[in-house]
């Protein structure tokens, strides 16, 4: 099963799709990761999904990436008798007191707040529908003015955007989760709410390799600290959704802009997220806008686009990747998606692994070879394959199922498990065979074979190959 563009798309999973008919469809109409949602959900229907997607993975024989995404340091209200409507200008109190909450008070349960808390400082409630400033607060305590009013109710959220929050970045909740998730085997584990780079320092070290580490930026903080903080992840979701609570909406595409392309130049998967086909929860068509967002989304480069409530509880969740994948398709063949796509396209040419990769990109413009066919261990010299942006297919070789599933991704690539490869000539027949299995070329097309030798060292990326598609001429001219 061939995709016929670059884009990868990731469908969060929920109760509108959970059982095996429909997560096979949503992997054939084009899904090619799942996101299992820590914040909704038991273990027990996490594992079960889980479970479905790798039977999906056996039955299709190709490989799926799944993502974990930790529900992070969130905060919540405590409760209320009956929901209470603030009204502007009134004040209204928080506290540690669990007691049911009213008009006049209501308990915020994280004593770590009220000590980062400072008069001026805005709390937001509920999505950022109801605004509060403080006027007054103590280690207990904070006295507000409501400055924009609405309903509050029961453990609805709060977002402090202008403290960097004294908090854990994992909490108890997320530690078990991570533990959960990494022994069920999952490939990404998403940390919400990071604020600083030792947040995933911090997740690194529990995971231990057993998952790569992603990023969710939807703190002002994560912003300012983005460089740091990508730095030490494996990738990054541009979480549009608590970023546009946080933040003034309109900070929000500036910023996607911003981060797509340094991913892109730290040859970093990057996922652009929330809302991209928000009314398909309840219609089967698109709005205009919708479609073009997430058309902006491709043509900035991400890696990947996401769908959240659409594919978890909507009512249309295949029709909803459908559309992500014909979007896909129109925006890659349009002309000005390449002259966008090369024009950003950084020079970043120091290592041999980046010359190498620059190269066969060339080689294979010219040459207008049908493949590019990178055998890596890690994914690392895919990754910056994947980083050129090439208009050629890029055919990862891996032995490692692992990588492969990592790779489901990055931009680009058609993940193929292999053989452990010894030698060269090996590799190269293996990438032929792979290239006419999936239909990429046929005998009397050319491939473009970058590789590094000894096999099985990370970081040795050094060789770069033209190779005819015919065994019997690799056969006859290849050296060993
Ligand atoms: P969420 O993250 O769906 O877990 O909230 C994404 C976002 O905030 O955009
Ligand atoms: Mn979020």
């Amino acid at each position: 099963m061939r995709r016929l563009r670059n884009v990868k798309i990731v469908a969060t999973l929920g109760p509108a799709s959970s059982d095996y008919d429909t997560i096979r469809a949503l992997f054939e109409a084009g899904a090619d990761v799942f996101r299992l949602n820590m914040s909704h959900g038991t273990h027990d229907d996490i594992a079960a999904r889980h479970a479905i997607i790798r039977k999906v993975e056996e039955d299709t024989g190709r490989p799926i990436g799944i993502l974990a995404d930790l529900q992070g340091p969130k905060l919540r209200v405590g409760t209320f008798a009956a929901p209470v409507d603030l009204a502007e200008g009134q004040a209204f109190r928080l506290d540690l007191d669990p007691a049911d909450g009213d008009a006049t008070r209501v308990c915020l349960p994280h004593r770590e707040i009220f000590a980062a808390l400072e008069p001026g400082a805005t709390l937001l409630v509920n999505d950022g529908k109801i605004r509060l400033k403080v006027d007054a607060c103590g280690p207990d305590f904070a006295n507000c003015t409501v400055m924009v009013g609405g309903t509050i109710s029961n453990r609805k959220g709060v977002n402090v955007p202008d403290v960097v929050l004294p908090l854990a970045a994992l909490s108890d909740k997320d530690r078990t989760d991570l533990e959960f998730a990494c022994e069920l085997g999952v490939d990404w584990l998403a940390l919400s709410f990071v604020q600083r780079p030792e947040d995933v320092i911090e997740a690194r070290e529990l995971t231990r390799g057993r998952a790569a580490v992603l990023s969710k930026i939807e703190k002002p903080a994560a912003v300012k600290a983005f460089p740091e903080i990508l730095a030490v992840s494996d990738g990054v979701m541009v979480a549009r959704g608590d970023l546009g609570v946080e933040l003034p909406v309109q900070a929000v595409p500036p910023i996607q802009k911003r981060l797509v392309r340094m991913c892109r130049a730290a040859a970093k998967p990057v996922i652009v997220a929330t809302q991209m086909l928000e009314s398909m929860i309840e219609s089967p068509v698109p709005t205009r806008a919708e479609v073009s967002d997430v058309a902006t989304a491709i043509y900035e480069g991400a890696d990947a686009v996401m769908l959240s409530a659409e594919s978890a509880a909507g009512r249309y969740p295949i029709e909803a990747v459908k559309t992500m994948n014909n979007v896909a398709i129109s925006v890659e063949s349009d002309p000005t998606y390449r002259e966008v796509i090369e024009s950003s396209r950084r020079a970043n040419r120091h290592a041999v692994a980046d010359a190498i990769v620059a190269a066969a990109r060339e080689v294979a413009e010219t040459m207008n070879v049908k493949a590019i066919c990178c055998f890596s261990q890690s994914g690392t010299t895919v990754s910056l394959v994947a980083r050129e942006r090439p208009r050629a297919p890029i055919l990862a070789l891996t032995p490692l199922v692992t990588t492969a599933r990592r790779l489901c991704l990055t931009w680009g690539t058609h993940c193929v498990i292999t053989d452990e490869q010894y030698r060269f000539k090996g590799a190269v027949i293996s990438a032929v065979r792979s290239v006419l299995k999936y239909g990429f070329a046929v005998e009397t097309d050319q491939i473009v074979v970058v590789a590094g030798v000894p096999f099985n060292v990370p970081g040795t990326t050094n060789i770069l190959r033209v190779a005819p598609c015919e065994e019997r001429l690799i056969y006859r001219s290849e050296p060993e």
